[in-house]
């Protein structure tokens, strides 16, 4: 069984007594890679510390995320600068983009940083991983202008719509990123992912969010996607072993790791 955690925060506090453990369970059930997308400034040296340690298995990101958008967000975006000019370990730019959920108040501040960093992803060749809360089409918005661009990456945690699928799916180099949201008994997911070829779709966790069924409710870790996997295979009616390879193939190929 080969699985990949494509969107894990396993650098925050909710790890801090049993990282070990939880890179040992990942390990135990298949788990090859755990890519980690930063929040913002704050997050960054302990991002670093876990890629570090567990080198070649845990890969970090740099981005500014968009609910860490405020009236300070250019000295924010100094230091993603920064980080990129000094430090060739970084796989992605992530996570980033917009989310109008909790505050609408940056709505303006949010869009420009996401253009500004999906500026970055194209100069530094990096693919970008993308969170989108209710706001698909002002991300869409800030995005169709790179339509034609070498622009690739993940639409994060996606619980959109068929045809919102089909309009990342426009941008050739995009892939759409599912996590435990799969498994809730009143998901729609499960019909819209028959919308999507498998080829287009990489599994996430999203730790410490978004547990999948049977532990929803609990926090979540790396292990955890085995949970999705279960339920994508159900979807494609495929052997969760052909589905978590199709997948890790997919999530390698977009990170520039395929050999
Ligand atoms: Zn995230």
């Amino acid at each position: 069984m080969r699985l990949i955690d494509t969107h894990s925060h396993l650098f925050l506090e909710e790890f801090s007594e049993d990282l070990p453990q939880v890179i040992e369970r990942a390990r135990a059930v298949g788990v090859t890679h755990i890519f980690m997308p930063n929040i913002d400034s704050t997050t960054i040296d302990a991002m670093l510390s876990a890629c570090n340690t567990y080198k070649g298995y845990c890969f970090p990101m740099i981005g500014l995320h968009p609910t860490s958008v405020n009236a300070d967000y250019v000295k924010e975006l100094e230091i993603v600068a920064r980080e990129l000019k000094s430090s060739g370990e970084y796989v992605a730019i992530g996570e980033i983009g917009m989310d109008l959920y909790w505050d609408k108040t940056f709505l303006k501040e949010q869009q420009i940083v996401l253009d500004k960093q999906v500026n970055w992803a194209l100069e530094y060749d990096l693919p970008v991983v993308i969170h989108c809360r209710d706001a698909f089409d002002y991300i869409y918005k800030v995005l169709e202008p790179y339509k034609s661009c070498p622009l690739k990456g993940i639409f994060h945690s996606f619980t959109g719509t068929a045809d919102e699928a089909a309009r990342i799916l426009e941008f050739s180099g995009f892939s759409i990123g599912i996590n435990g949201v799969v498994t809730f008994k009143k998901s729609h997911l499960p019909e819209v992912l028959l919308e999507i070829p498998l080829e287009k779709i990489v599994l996430e966790t999203d730790s410490p969010y978004l547990t999948p069924v049977p532990n929803r409710g609990k926090r979540n870790e790396s292990a955890y996607v085995k949970d999705t996997l279960k339920k994508v295979s159900e979807v494609y009616q495929m052997s969760p072993e052909a589905v978590g390879n199709v997948t890790s193939e997919n999530a390698l190929k977009v990170f520039g790791m395929l050999k």
